[in-house]
């Protein structure tokens, strides 16, 4: 799997739609090398930041922001302010490196993965993998399979070598789940964690109601009988009621 092209628009000092072609294999051994130069603050590592954020990045601070809508381009003398941030990853995956099949797509929709993240000022925000709206849980699960993900080795920024040197054990071990591919039982374990945690939540409601319910459950279990009674006692009323008016007659 290589990264085969970026497009960027409204991202950051990226106002117009900028696509950015990487080479992939040079030769059957060889994979090419993209380098981007350019003066300081031309943008160098908002292209960087870009491709972290499609990731599914959450850390404003990795993005350099405060904000989320930070990153949505802020105007300049040129040009107002832009209302929505897009970045878009095309990822080859003709290696086959993400299986298609838990997705339900065939493996010739996932030849080519494109990931799409959009900001919009307003707040919204939106996913799409292959020009479906998805979650972010599933591109995570996503780039976990194929053993990449935002957070650790795929993009390595200024410092980050010297930083990972320098990491606790337990942080160091965050970039050898992504590398072996557990990071993805990880999230599913997280999942389900989590839906365990709501059902308990509901359970606990659902007792707390029985609770309520429960003490006029005896006061009602008696009224119903009274009313059978009733019932059945009217009906006797009647049948002795015939029977007297009938004699009389
Ligand atoms: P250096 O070589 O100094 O690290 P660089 O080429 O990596 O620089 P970046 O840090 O990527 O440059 O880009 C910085 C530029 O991006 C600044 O001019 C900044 O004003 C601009 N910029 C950042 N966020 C936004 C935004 N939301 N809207 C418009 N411009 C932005």
């Amino acid at each position: 799997m290589h990264l085969e092209k970026l497009e960027i628009q409204g991202f950051k000092s990226f106002a117009n739609k900028n696509t950015l072609i990487f080479p992939g294999m040079l030769d059957k051994d060889r994979r090419g090398i993209t380098a981007i130069v350019g003066p300081n603050g031309s943008g160098k590592s908002n292209i960087a930041d870009a491709v972290r954020w499609v990731l599914g990045e959450q850390s404003m601070k990795m993005l350099r922001g405060k904000k989320s809508e930070d990153v949505i381009f802020s105007g300049s003398a040129q040009k107002g302010k832009l209302g929505m941030a897009e970045a878009s990853l095309y990822l080859n995956n003709k290696d086959g490196r993400v299986p298609p099949a838990e997705f339900g797509l065939s493996l010739d929709n996932y030849s080519q993965i494109v990931l799409t993240r959009r900001l919009y000022r307003d707040g919204d925000s939106e996913y799409i993998l292959n020009g479906s709206r998805t979650r972010l849980a599933d591109i995570q699960i996503l780039l976990a399979k194929a053993k990449f993900g935002q957070k650790t080795y795929s993009v390595i920024g200024q410092g980050m070598v010297e930083g990972f040197l320098n990491t606790s054990l337990s942080e160091r071990k965050e970039f050898f789940d992504e590398a072996t591919g557990v990071k993805q039982f990880q999230i599913k374990r997280d999942e389900a964690l989590n839906k365990l945690r709501h059902s308990l939540d509901n359970l606990q409601q659902a007792e707390l109601l029985v609770g309520e319910i429960k003490p006029h459950l005896a006061s009602l279990t008696k009224q119903v009988n009274r009313w059978r009674k009733r019932e059945e006692l009217s009906a006797a009323l009647n049948d002795l009621q015939l029977n007297y008016y009938g004699q009389l007659w």
